[in-house]
C-alpha cells in the first residue's frame, strides 16, 4: 500500500481494476467515482483514494466483472457529442445509430421546417440530438416503454431540447399527424440470436433489440405503416442489421416507396436503409 491508513493510492486503485475489468474500464469507472478526468487520475496518483470512494469504486469493478455494463455503472453515455443518462430501461446508444442523425441532417437543404418523428427513442438520443442540431424542425418522440420515456424526457430536460413525447406502440397513438421525416432504430435481432444472451447485451431490455425469428418483425411494421404518416415526399429511414439491407429494402419497394436506399456506417456495414413516400401524381 502506497499512501497511508491502508488506503490503495489513486494509481494503485487503478492498477488493482485494470486487472480485474482491463484499462478502459476502470478509468472511466474511477473517473465517474472520484469525478476527476483522466488527466487528473494520473496527476493525482499518489493520492490515497478515500475509504467511501474506495468502497464505491470496488462495488461498481465486481458488477462489472460479473458482465454489467459500463454506461448503466456510470449511467450515462456520449452520443453525437452529448452526455445521456441511461438506465436498464432504455438501450445503451451505439456509434452507428449517429449515421440516422447524418442521413437526417444530409435533408437539411430540402426543408427548412421539418417534421420530425423518432419512433421507439429510447433514451431519446435520436430525437434530441435532432431538435438541437436542426433547432427549425419540429420533433415528435414515441416509445411503448413508460419507463424508457421518462429517461428520454429527462435527457431532453437536461440537454434543453424542445421534444414533444408519445407514449405509443410504434403508430397507434399517433393520431392524424404526417412528417417529412420517420426515423427508427427499433428492435431488429432475431428473437433466438445467441448474441441476446452474451456479453453486456443480456442487461439491456429485450423490447428494444429482439423481434421475431429474423429479427424484422418490427422494420416490416413500421414500413407498412409509415405511408399514412408521411408527407408526399417524405422520407423513412431505418437503422437495421448487418445482414438485413436487402430485406429492408424489398419491404420498402413493396409498400411502394421510392429512391429506395441503403447507408453505410463507419465500420462500412449497411446499416440505415430509407425510401421516399411516392409523390401523387396529379391527374391529367
Ligand atoms: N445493434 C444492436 C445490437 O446488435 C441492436 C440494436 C437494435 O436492435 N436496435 O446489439
Amino acid at each position: 500500500m502506497g499512501a497511508q491508513n491502508g488506503l490503495r493510492t489513486v494509481s494503485e486503485s487503478l492498477a488493482w481494476a485494470r486487472a480485474a475489468i482491463g484499462a478502459v474500464d476502470a478509468r472511466v469507472l474511477l473517473c465517474h467515482v472520484t469525478g476527476w478526468n483522466a488527466a487528473a487520475l494520473i496527476a493525482r496518483g499518489d493520492r490515497a483514494l478515500s475509504a467511501p470512494l474506495a468502497v464505491r469504486f470496488e462495488a461498481l469493478v465486481a458488477r462489472r466483472q460479473q458482465g454489467e455494463p459500463v454506461a448503466y455503472l456510470t449511467g450515462e453515455r456520449e452520443f453525437y457529442g452529448r452526455l445521456f443518462r441511461v438506465t436498464p430501461a432504455v438501450l445503451i446508444p451505439r456509434p452507428e445509430t449517429e449515421l440516422l442523425v447524418e442521413l437526417a441532417l444530409g435533408q437539411r437543404g430540402a426543408y427548412r421546417q421539418p417534421r420530425v418523428l423518432d419512433l421507439g427513442t429510447g433514451s431519446g438520443i435520436l430525437a434530441i440530438t435532432l431538435a438541437l442540431e436542426w433547432p427549425e424542425s419540429t420533433v415528435c418522440a414515441v416509445d411503448c416503454a413508460r419507463d424508457a420515456l421518462w429517461v428520454a424526457m429527462a435527457n431532453a430536460a437536461r440537454l434543453g431540447a424542445s421534444v414533444s413525447f408519445i407514449e405509443s406502440d410504434w403508430f397507434a397513438n399517433m393520431g392524424a399527424d404526417r412528417f417529412d421525416l420517420i426515423l427508427a432504430n427499433p428492435p431488429y435481432v432475431a428473437q433466438n440470436d445467441a448474441h441476446l444472451q452474451a456479453g453486456d447485451v443480456r442487461f439491456e431490455p429485450q423490447g428494444a433489440l429482439a423481434s421475431g425469428p429474423q429479427g424484422l418483425d418490427a422494420l416490416g411494421q413500421i414500413i407498412a405503416d409509415a405511408p399514412a404518416f408521411l408527407e408526399e415526399g417524405g422520407w423513412l429511414m431505418l437503422e437495421h442489421g448487418y445482414d438485413q439491407a436487402a430485406a429492408v429494402r424489398s419491404r420498402l419497394v413493396d409498400a411502394g416507396f421510392v429512391d429506395v436506399e441503403s447507408w453505410k456506417d463507419l465500420a462500412g456495414t449497411e446499416r440505415v436503409s430509407g425510401g421516399r413516400r411516392l409523390r401523387r401524381e396529379p391527374l391529367p
